[in-house]
């Protein structure tokens, strides 16, 4: 399996579950710390192969095939791919910058599309059962000011999803999102900061449940990468403490 954005919140979680439940793992992040802490954790970097690292930055989209192939050679053909690496931004209409709006778009939405193509590649897919899993947002449906460009990240990305899994579906290749709402995530903070006491209890409010934890993610993508979710394709999986409820 490869967890894209696994040094860090959601897909580091992920990584930390799959691993526990006995996947092995090809770790991808440009942040090379925050892999190396990972590998620490799950304390296998190169017990018996089970885990690998690599240091990449997905927005450099023509060099993710190679980087696939790097995965395969070092850990064996690929049953499922996870993207978590995810980037965003708050940017109302008056300071969206095109170049700005590439960035998050070639992150969160064209690395997936090309790694679920380097997927498909006979030379990469394991052969059957295999899954890929896109982590959306709730702000691909909901509104936001300020999320423009994250929010047209994760409505593509939600589109790519179902089209791919028709195409993929006759390979045994089930592709879905999930939707988390605001989860405890360094991304989260990086949000957080931005707000007073009460904006950031108006967001928490938005959330039936409370905030989610990276944890609560990670359980939605093992169910939807498992026999669990066998029968699931072209779906969004919500995750979000009831934030899209109303
Ligand atoms: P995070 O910042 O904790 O982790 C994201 C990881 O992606 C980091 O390790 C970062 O280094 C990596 N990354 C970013 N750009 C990269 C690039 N160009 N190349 C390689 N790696 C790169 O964020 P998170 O909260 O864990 O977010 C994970 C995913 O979940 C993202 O796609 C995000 O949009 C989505 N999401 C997060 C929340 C939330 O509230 N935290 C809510 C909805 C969706």
């Amino acid at each position: 399996m490869l967890v894209t954005g696994a040094g860090s919140g959601i897909g580091r979680s992920t990584a930390l579950l799959l691993h526990q439940l006995g996947a092995r793992l090809s770790v991808v992040d440009r942040d090379e710390a925050g892999l190396a802490a990972l590998c620490a954790d799950l304390n296998a970097t190169n017990d018996n192969g089970a885990v690998t690292a690599h240091v990449a930055d997905l927005a450099n989209l023509d060099a993710i095939p190679d980087l696939v192939t790097q995965c395969v050679d070092a850990n064996g053909l690929l049953h499922s791919v996870v993207h978590c690496a995810g980037i965003q931004a708050i940017m109302p209409l008056r300071t969206l910058q095109i170049e700005s709006w590439r960035k998050i778009f070639a992150v969160n939405t064209e690395a997936g599309l090309v790694l679920a193509k380097a997927m498909s590649n006979r030379k990469v897919y394991a052969g059957d059962d295999g899954a890929i899993v896109f982590i959306s947002s709730v702000m691909a449906q909901a509104g936001s000011v300020g999320a423009i460009a994250y929010s047209m990240s994760k409505a593509a990305l939600e589109g790519i999803a179902r089209s791919l899994s028709l195409e993929l579906a006759p390979r045994r290749i089930r592709v879905n999102c999930i939707a988390p709402g605001f989860v405890r995530t360094p991304l989260f903070e990086q949000t957080e900061k931005l707000w007073d006491d009460a904006a950031r209890k108006a967001v928490e409010n938005l959330h039936p449940l409370g905030f989610g934890r990276p944890e609560d993610v990670a359980n939605a993508v093992a169910f939807l990468i498992a026999d669990t979710g066998r029968w699931i394709t072209g779906s969004t999986l919500v995750v979000d403490g009831g934030y899209l409820a109303r």
